[in-house]
């Protein structure tokens, strides 16, 4: 009978992980397999709030995809999804259509903006390499054209939206670069203001209390302001507008307010919640058990009914599960039911800073950073061995 056909959309930490345990376990002519992605590389989320402040190399944050996967055994297609046809068993391409017989959807997540008017067109955001590359050009630029007009403060006020964990990264990174932006350009860096508004009655919100003040404390000390219990009501080209009708005039916004899924999804006529879908134990998209979904297009519940959050260490989780189930139906074996296993969290705050829970452990300050690097490079490692751990690894 013909080989069945997998073809994986997305080669972020769901899809490659996928992707390279499938490598591994099928045999010789078991399934044919097809990563999709829209780049040639790979690119490490996890890193991109350090690009994005320019406190390090764009370069640093990705990988090449043909250096992670064995040609042989996994077909790779640089190209860009534009449609997925579950009922057809096809997917459109920007220059093509693939056949599968089974899928698996990880094209990750787009921001939210909750409808609040202006955030789409006038605010940046943290999502890809070309995104942050943007963002910390947009930010050098800010500098230089404060040279030419010196009455132009809002070119030096920096406005964040959503105290997050993407959110607090990126002011922990930022607030290291301005001051040697302020050399570079010579500007008083007292003229320079990073505001961070969160909605919420606290940053970082459901996060343990005690590291929520440990890390605004550090953050404030570096010079963030935060707003908090204030929402963004609209957003400008001249800045935002937040509760109370305060308006921050402001050259650069950044949203950092939250994610969904991917708006394919909902076209495509799959149930959604924001645009992910809630799988069912195996990782299977309701009503299509050739279907998985991964990492932040997807919804797993917890004991308590409640969604886990979009992490790249969920996303890694169902990569692997999902390789074993699409080999089990391969092979008429038993599929596992998928259950997360939380490792902990940790959180960057700038150099020689963070805050973290491993395991029942608080952890913060230089410390928490050192587990920060483990957790990266343990990453490097799974997907790449040795080498790219010494490529790539920020020592
Ligand atoms: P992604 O990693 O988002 O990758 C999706 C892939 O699909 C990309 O390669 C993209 O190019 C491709 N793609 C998208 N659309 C198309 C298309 N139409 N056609 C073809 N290809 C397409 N989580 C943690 O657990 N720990 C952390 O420390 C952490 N730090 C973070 C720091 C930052 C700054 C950010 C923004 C996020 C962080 N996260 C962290 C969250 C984590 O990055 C995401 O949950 C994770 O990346 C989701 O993985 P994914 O597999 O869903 O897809
Ligand atoms: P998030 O949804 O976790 O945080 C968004 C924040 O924006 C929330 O605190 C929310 O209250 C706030 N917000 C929403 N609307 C607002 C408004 N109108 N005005 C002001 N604030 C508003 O999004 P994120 O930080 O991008 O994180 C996405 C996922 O990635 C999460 O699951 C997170 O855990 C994960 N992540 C993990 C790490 C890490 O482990 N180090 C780092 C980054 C992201």
């Amino acid at each position: 009978s013909r080989i069945p056909r997998i073809v994986i959309l997305g080669a972020g930490y769901g899809g490659i992980l996928a992707a390279i345990r499938l490598q591994k376990e099928l045999n010789y002519n078991e399934a044919d397999v097809t990563l999709v992605n829209k780049h040639d590389y790979h690119y490490i989320t996890t890193h991109l709030h350090m690009p994005a402040a320019g406190t390090d190399n764009p370069e640093n944050a990705r990988v090449n995809i043909l250096k992670l996967i064995d040609e042989f055994k996994v077909d790779f297609v640089k190209s860009t999804v534009t449609q997925i046809r579950p009922h057809e068993k096809k997917v459109i391409l920007e220059d093509g259509t693939l056949s599968y017989d089974y899928l698996v959807i990880g094209l990750g997540g787009e921001a939210e903006t909750f409808g609040i008017p202006g955030l789409k067109e006038n605010a940046l955001n943290i999502r890809s390499i070309n995104s942050v590359r943007f963002i910390r050009e947009h930010i050098e630029y800010q500098f230089a054209k404060f040279k030419r007009e010196p009455d132009r403060k809002d070119y030096l006020t920096f406005v964040i939206g959503g105290a997050g964990f993407t959110g607090i990264e990126f002011i922990g990174e930022l607030a290291d670069r301005i001051p040697l932006l302020c050399k570079e350009f010579d500007v008083d860096p007292s003229l320079v203001k990073i505001y961070n508004i969160e909605a919420a009655p606290t940053a970082l919100p459901g996060f343990d209390p005690e590291l929520v003040e440990y890390a605004m404390k550090v953050l404030t000390d570096k010079g963030i302001t935060f707003k908090i219990g204030t929402a963004i009501k609209e957003c400008t080209p001249e800045g935002v507008l937040i509760a109370g009708d305060e308006f921050i005039k402001a050259a650069t916004v950044v949203w950092t307010g939250g994610i969904r899924g991917n708006h394919m999804l909902d076209e495509a006529g799959f149930e959604t919640m924001r645009g992910r879908i809630k799988v069912n134990e195996h990782l299977h998209a309701p009503g299509f058990d050739n279907i998985y979904v991964v990492g932040d297009c997807s919804i797993v519940m917890n004991d308590e009914g409640r969604p886990y959050p979009p992490t790249a260490q969920i996303a890694m989780q169902q990569g692997e599960a999902v390789a074993h189930n699409l080999i089990a139906s391969i092979r008429g074996s038993q599929m596992k039911t998928f259950k997360y296993s939380n490792k902990g969290t940790v959180a960057s705050l700038g150099k020689g800073q963070a805050i973290g829970i491993v395991g029942s452990r608080k952890l913060k300050g230089n410390v928490a950073a050192m587990m920060k690097k483990v957790v990266d490079m343990r990453y490097l490692y799974i997907i790449g061995g040795i080498p790219l751990v010494i490529r790539k690894g920020r020592f």
